[in-house]
């Protein structure tokens, strides 16, 4: 039996609510029950409107926050506490890309630079050659000495995967990774993950609130709503045939994309699909 990448068994968060003067504050279920495995080198998709938790998911999952109660495991053996030794290693298995990459670069250190400190961090030999390669590797070589401000945003994002990838994860968390970006962006970003996927490897847990985005990229699909999960299944199959209401309705609010931009969209995903299986 193979063992998962990341396994959530059970997992609730809750967090205090916001009460008022005459009414007692109820907790809030942002996770609430959560049963899903990652495998070692797929992309599960979590797609779900805002609030629905799936950033909450995506920190429990990698590690960043504990659940409330159940079990969280990364290749079998659960989350050391958050901040020891041990916690450290693992977590340098499990990387995060956010929405917005230029919070998540120093805006005072060159790209090259903001790539080496992580694996200097970890012990990790990072000479000019291998950070050379690791920026040729997501399609912007020769920008090391930029500066952030110095580059688009999708250049920025390119700039935090190579970040999260010189690591050599078996994992991202992608939380929102392309929604700040503009769709042309947003496809290159995609398929750039596609293909680091089959060259590395590497286990994605994509998280959006974009169904298309969601589906271009997903082997598998798990839909969210109010912390729970209410559909999951092998993209293709939750699209074709969704068993949730919740699921018909997203997949129903599709189209209000123009007719052009759905059909550019399908069409690229039909394409990087076939090249990824
Ligand atoms: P999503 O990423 O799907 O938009 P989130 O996981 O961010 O959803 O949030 C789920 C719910 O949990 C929301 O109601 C949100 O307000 C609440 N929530 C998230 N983080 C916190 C927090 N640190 N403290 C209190 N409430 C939170
Ligand atoms: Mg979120």
């Amino acid at each position: 039996m193979t063992v998962a990448a990341i396994e959530l068994r059970d997992v609730s968060r809750h967090y205090r609510g916001k009460g008022s003067w005459f009414l007692k504050a109820e907790p809030v279920r942002a996770v609430d029950g959560v049963d899903i495995a990652l495998n070692e080198g797929e992309t599960l998709g979590i797609v779900g409107e805002s609030g629905s938790g799936k950033s909450t998911l995506g920190r429990i999952a990698a590690g960043i926050e504990a659940p409330s109660s159940g079990h969280v495991s990364f290749r079998g053996a659960p989350y050391a506490p958050i901040g020891s030794a041990l916690w450290r290693r693992q977590r340098r298995n499990v990387q995060v890309v956010f929405q917005n990459p230029s919070q998540a670069l120093d805006p005072r250190l060159s790209i090259a630079a903001q790539i080496r400190q992580p694996m200097t961090a970890h012990g990790i030999e990072a000479g000019d050659d291998t950070v050379a390669e690791m920026l040729a590797r997501v399609g912007l070589a020769g920008l090391g000495n930029r500066f952030p401000h110095q580059l688009s945003g999708g250049q920025l994002q390119r700039a935090v995967i190579a970040r999260a990838l010189a690591l050599s994860p078996d994992v991202i968390v992608c939380d929102e990774a392309v929604s700040a970006l503009d769709v042309s962006v947003q496809a290159q970003i995609l398929n750039l993950l596609q293909d680091l996927q089959a060259e590395f490897g590497v286990a994605y847990l994509f998280i959006s609130h974009d169904l298309g985005v969601v589906r271009h990229v997903s082997h598998r699909i798990a839909v969210m709503r109010h912390g729970r999960i209410v559909e999951t299944g092998p993209a293709a199959v939750v699209f074709a045939q969704p068993q949730d209401h919740y699921t018909r309705s997203l997949i129903a609010a599709l189209p209000a994309a123009s007719p052009a931009a759905r059909r550019a969209r399908d069409g690229r995903q039909s394409a990087s699909l076939s090249k990824v299986r």
